[in-house]
């Protein structure tokens, strides 16, 4: 039985909608005793897993329940904000009908990075996830919501098409939306009204305002993982953050950290015990200290939050930045980690106190502006003319084309599959239509 799940996920092409787009399948092929339903969406700005937990109850459950058959769980838990009251109340309908009693509940308080993996198992469980492992070493599978909806989709044998997701900031109507795959972010944004001013384009974040990115042109497309579309103006704090080259954050490191470890004191991981100070990789990279490779390669432990750089430095200097790029040299380099293992982990005895509150990471972003906008979910249908669907949505190899240009094909058809032996998603088509084009990388599909 679990296996059928596992393979009814693989063939609908479900990846964790919530990060990077880690094959469902895999995931949830791993033997663990409790899975947590990651509805924290500790984003600021986002709104797309509080509608998404709100209006789809029923499958957000029925995903829930059945990572929980494939994994052998007993127990299962909802992670989500205490303030999101309409999704907790319809949850709770959800499971009140259907008589639940290993499913419980966990509210979060509204700070960041409430979501992260590590961060959710110690609070919903009490377990240590040990460095740079995952959370099935200590019994866990974290699922996001949106990922569970689809995992329930997946056993009615509907594969990943579509994409929930909010488009909000400078737009005239903010709103959370469904959009097939592979449409151009431009077009989305011309569905929440167009942008409230004109020569937006280089200042458009993909996904949320700390571990989101900026876009590169009005014609990237939405994948299975985009949750969010924020468009800003050019100067606000976190356009110039995202786009400010490795280089000048070096620049600026040299010349101004003071070493006061605010970055340190506040950083998720170390608080967890993890040996992450960031304001030590501040002081080997600045004043060239090769010698203490130990603070070098602890990048591997750094989750890339920004939380260091987009909240705690009163000087606007980012030890992220030097941890990611010390993690490509040393994935460049083949390096292993031998030493970043630790399971004897103690969380610091002042975590509790020193949890960043949402509210006040938003202003800091420069985004209060945009708090309020409920961006409500807008049920309507929108279909573009074109799209440009990715084959690699996902961690792993790129799927493999299955189709032609000039093949007719319609949504929910096969257009790439995995790879023979390779960890990888299939791929669907978004809209009915015919193949314009096919590359390595994409299929477009014009209606
Ligand atoms: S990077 Fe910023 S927060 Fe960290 S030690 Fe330097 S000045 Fe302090
Ligand atoms: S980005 Fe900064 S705050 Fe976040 S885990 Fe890495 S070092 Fe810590």
């Amino acid at each position: 039985m679990s296996n059928r799940i596992a393979e009814k996920v693989k063939v609908a092409g479900v990846v964790g909608a919530g990060g990077a787009g880690f094959p469902t399948h895999v995931k949830i092929a791993a033997r663990v005793d409790t899975v947590i339903a990651n509805g924290a969406e500790c984003e600021p700005l986002l709104h797309c897993d509080q509608h998404l937990m709100a209006t789809y109850p029923d499958e957000v459950v029925a995903g829930l329940r059945l990572v929980m058959q494939a994994s052998g769980a007993r127990q299962g838990f909802i992670a989500l904000k205490r303030k999101y009251r309409t999704a907790t109340a319809a949850l709770q309908a959800t499971l009140k009908r259907q008589g639940a009693d290993n499913i419980h509940f966990y509210h979060l308080e509204n700070y960041y990075p409430a979501g992260d993996e590590f961060v959710l198992v110690y609070d919903v469980t009490g377990r240590m996830v040990p460095e740079t492992g995952l959370p099935l070493h200590v019994g866990c599978i974290v699922q996001n919501v949106g990922t569970l909806v689809n995992i329930a989709r997946a056993q009615q044998d509907k594969p990943v098409t579509h994409r929930l997701l909010t488009v909000t900031g400078e737009v005239s109507q903010p709103k959370t939306l469904q959009v097939p795959i592979g449409t151009p972010i431009g077009q989305v944004i011309q569905w929440a009204g167009g942008a409230t001013f004109e020569d937006f384009t280089s200042s458009i974040v993909l996904g949320g305002p700390m571990m989101g990115r900026l876009a590169r042109s009005l014609d990237e497309p939405v994948t299975k993982t985009t949750s969010g579309i924020i468009v800003l103006p050019p100067d606000n704090a976190t356009v110039r953050a995202l786009s400010r080259p490795l280089g000048s954050w070096v620049k600026r490191g040299r010349s101004t950290c003071d070493q006061c470890r605010d970055c340190t004191d506040l950083c998720p991981r170390y608080l967890l015990g993890h040996d992450l100070e960031p304001h030590k990789i501040m002081r080997t990279i600045n004043y060239g200290l090769t010698a203490l490779p130990f603070n070098v390669t602890a990048a591997v432990l750094c989750c890339e939050c920004r939380l260091c750089e987009a909240y705690a430095c009163p000087l606007e200097l980012s030890p992220c930045a030097y941890y990611k790029e010390v993690k490509k040299q040393l994935a460049a380099q083949g390096w292993r980690n031998d030493i970043h293992k630790r399971t004897d982990l103690t969380p610091h005895p002042f975590r509790e106190f020193r949890r960043v509150p949402t509210q006040r990471l938003t202003a800091r972003l420069g985004l209060t502006k945009y708090a309020g906008f409920e961006c409500p979910l807008d049920p309507g249908t929108y279909q573009p003319q074109r799209v440009v669907i990715p084959l690699r949505q996902h961690i792993g190899a790129s799927a493999r084309a299955v189709v032609r240009a000039g093949d007719r094909v319609s949504v929910g058809d096969l257009i790439g599959e995995i790879p023979e032996g390779k960890l990888g998603a299939r791929v669907h088509a978004s809209i009915s239509g015919t193949v314009q084009e096919v590359t390595s990388e994409e299929v477009v599909i014009v209606a």
